[in-house]
């Protein structure tokens, strides 16, 4: 600790970051004092950081457990870009591999240790893991996604049941346990299985403010409303589906119209699945077609949007999914397509389900669903009173706050509608009372004798659409029963009697739709703004895959905003941004600088120094980029970059001549300038021929009077 001035000091250090997330700061302070902590923070809240600062800060290695192979893999990925000692074991690697992380860690290499609980309980690694003990120390074990210990969650595995057996062997080490989920029963089982000792517990709110929340009524040609949807949207999404056929289906449709989309789903082959998985991972592919089989093992914070074009099972799976949007924070969408039709669909399903319990349960779930969907109140009210927090509303974050819908006093015809549904003995459902109201000459209502009652044709002045927006209503408002076993049918109840008594009056929210959104950015600074930060995020994307990495893990688009809106041109300044710490201010500073300089001569703004600097080309040259691509991207001349490399030869700069030249011609090159000197180009290029160009000649020549200084 002594290190550091305050704790926000270290955050920017190994982090970049300026502020702790709500929560972490406590949390990082509890985690200091080596208590046993359970944090309970929902998906993008930053859990991860309260057990990565300290372990920074605390002598010893700290080992995170962690259930899935792609997540320690992203973790580290992203703390090793950041400069830390971090590194994994599992059954992916050679036993050379092995080896030599186990050497790391022995010699205090490294402060993170992520491994699956399978391998930590081995009898094999427990040899190792005693010397680590007693050669490095151990500062905590960190149980990432906990809930996997407890039946009651929905990503139960025996492997982590047996953790509790490090707790009886490492008494005096310290337990950290996080997760996202959001039920009591789990968050209990947590403590019990991991054997906690009177852990602190941290439950943060569940609210993701900067999700936007919206529903929006599924169209008869839904594909078309999903294509121009999601040409609205910028960035990734994840667009989820009910059935594996409809994914290939609507991703294959996507693709023929120019959208870059891949399906998932379980009964992929598995190879596939997963590099289409990786794809969207790293930004090749934009959207993702997907089964709710999707999300779970994946980490990738920048997902902007989230579409349920299929309704979701139960309002906890609906947080959860639409939860992998905006981990990091920045605004994202979320919208789920509503179609009764699709209910249907749904109800099919349940009713295939054998056991009757079971099926009582979907059933609830899913009006919990419809209730969430068509209901008028706040989106975020809804969502967090299911699980039992209570928010005020006016949340500016979703359609119903955004757009109210208009209330008007529907009385008279909820009066009508529901001396309907008396009238036919409370036996039918909405359908038939629609048509009876409306006066339909269905054969069905002959039958029954329907349309001799009073109540026939009395609603031929509203359309069916009105009147099943009315019946829903009066559903949500709890002032008629629809019966949810079997066919459903509408019941009268007591609320019912006041309406039809004069006793209550009926207000309903008026679905106009088709509020279409009004954005677009007329001013002229966000536009430039936005176009720096696509060239930004290109730059990103090279560099990621140059590397073999995500690009959120170079920097979160929070970063990329930031440059977008300061346009720093000097390291100084660009070091002061979020997310920049020093090891990456290093690594990738010069590129990013670079970039916002000739974007700014672009756009003839005053600019502090020459974009054009060889040292901005061996950045790029230590990235792996050939001479080629480094033109390209600095949108210079290939002539210009050998230039560059030549002047990075003669003032003794890291670059070697085997990259640019190959050994046989190099040799040839010096032999040509033995005969002929080295003062001058073209007596050398006349000795060699036409085969080498003056580039070349120029390159080997700085690089043999180097040599021989
Ligand atoms: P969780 O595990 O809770 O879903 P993560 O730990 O993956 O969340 O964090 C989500 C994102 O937020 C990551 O991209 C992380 O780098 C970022 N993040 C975490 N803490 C902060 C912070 N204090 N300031 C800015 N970004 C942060
Ligand atoms: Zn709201």
């Amino acid at each position: 600790m002594t290190q550091f001035e305050s704790l926000e000091a270290a955050l920017k250090h190994f982090f970049g970051y300026e502020h702790f997330r709500p929560g972490q700061r406590k949390i990082v302070e509890e985690a200091l004092k080596s208590r046993d902590l359970l944090v309970i923070m929902p998906t993008g809240g930053g859990k991860s950081l309260c057990f990565q600062l300290p372990a920074l800060l605390k002598p010893g290695l700290t080992v995170v457990v962690s259930p899935l192979i792609s997540l320690m893999q992203d973790q580290v990925d992203a703390l090793q870009d950041n400069g830390i000692g971090a590194t994994f074991l599992n059954s992916s690697l050679a036993f050379s591999e092995v080896r030599s992380r186990e050497s790391d860690i022995i010699n205090g290499k490294i402060k993170l240790l992520y491994v699956a609980p399978e391998r930590l309980l081995s009898e094999k690694f427990s040899n190792f893991f005693n010397i680590v003990a007693t050669k490095v120390g151990i500062s905590a074990f960190a149980i990432d996604e906990a809930h996997c210990v407890s039946e009651w969650g929905h990503d139960f595995r025996p492997e982590y049941r047996q953790l509790k057996q490090l707790r009886d062997k490492f008494p005096n080490i310290p337990f950290f346990a996080l997760t996202a989920t959001a039920t009591k029963r789990v968050q209990q089982d947590i403590i019990q299985q991991l054997k906690l000792r009177q852990p602190e517990v941290h439950l943060a709110s569940f609210n993701r403010p900067n999700i936007y929340y919206e529903v929006i009524p599924k169209e008869r040609r839904s594909y078309n409303q999903l294509v121009n949807y999601i040409r609205t949207q910028n960035g990734s999404g994840i667009v989820y589906c009910l059935s594996r056929r409809s994914v290939d289906e609507t991703a294959f449709r996507l693709r023929e119209d120019g959208i870059s989309a891949l399906p998932y789903h379980a009964g992929m082959d598995d190879r596939v699945r997963s590099l289409n998985q990786t794809r969207f991972i790293r930004d090749d592919v934009q959207v993702i077609i997907a089964t709710i089989a999707f999300g779970m093992g994946i980490n990738k914070p920048d997902v902007r949007f989230v579409v349920h074009y299929d309704l979701p099972r139960n309002l906890e799976s609906y947080y959860q999914e639409s939860g992998r949007a905006g981990r990091d924070g920045e605004s994202a969408n979320c919208t789920l397509f509503l179609s009764l039709g699709d209910l249907k669909k749904i109800e099919f399903i349940i009713d295939q389900k054998t056991d009757p319990q079971e099926q009582r349960i979907a059933r609830q779930q899913m009006r919990q669903v419809i209730n969430y969907a068509e209901g008028t109140e706040c989106r975020r009210t809804m969502i967090l009173r299911y699980f039992g927090e209570r928010f005020p509303g006016n949340c500016h974050g979703c359609d119903n706050c955004r757009n109210p819908k208009p209330i008007e006093d529907w009385t008279i015809e909820a009066q009508k509608f529901l001396s309907c549904v008396a009238r036919c003995k409370e036996k039918f459902g909405m359908v038939h009372i629609i048509d009876v109201l409306r006066g339909s000459r269905k054969r069905k209502i002959e039958e029954y004798g329907h349309h001799l009652l009073s109540t026939y044709g009395i609603g031929k002045d509203k359309t069916v659409d009105e009147w099943r927006m009315l019946g829903r209503s009066l559903i949500h408002q709890d002032l008629v029963d629809e019966t949810t076993d079997g066919y459903p049918v509408l019941k009268l109840n007591k609320r019912s009697w006041e309406v039809l008594k004069k006793q209550r009056s009926v207000q309903i929210a008026i679905d106009k739709s088709s509020n279409a959104k009004a954005m677009g950015n007329a001013n002229p600074r966000a536009a430039e703004i936005e176009i720096l930060l696509e060239r930004l995020k290109r730059l990103r994307k090279q560099i990621a895959d140059i590397n073999s990495i995500p690009p959120y893990v170079i920097f979160p688009d929070s970063s990329l905003k930031i440059m977008a809106h300061l346009q720093p041109t000097s390291l100084q300044k660009f070091s002061l941004i979020s997310g920049v710490n020093a090891h990456k201010l290093e690594r990738y500073g010069e590129q990013f600088i670079s970039e916002i300089r000739s974007f700014c001569q672009e756009q003839k703004l005053p600019v502090a120094l020459p974009s054009n600097s060889p040292k901005i080309t061996l950045q790029f040259y230590q990235q792996g980029l050939s001479i080629e691509e480094i033109a390209q991207t600095r949108g210079l001349a290939v002539s210009t970059i050998y230039q560059h490399i030549t002047e990075l030869f003669e003032t003794n700069q890291p670059v070697k001549i085997n990259d640019f030249v190959i050994p046989v011609k190099q040799e040839q090159i010096v032999n040509a300038i033995q005969k002929v000197g080295a003062d001058s180009l073209k007596p050398i290029k006349e000795y060699l021929g036409e085969s080498f160009s003056y580039e070349e000649i120029r390159l080997v020549r700085a690089w043999w009077r180097k040599e021989n200084e």
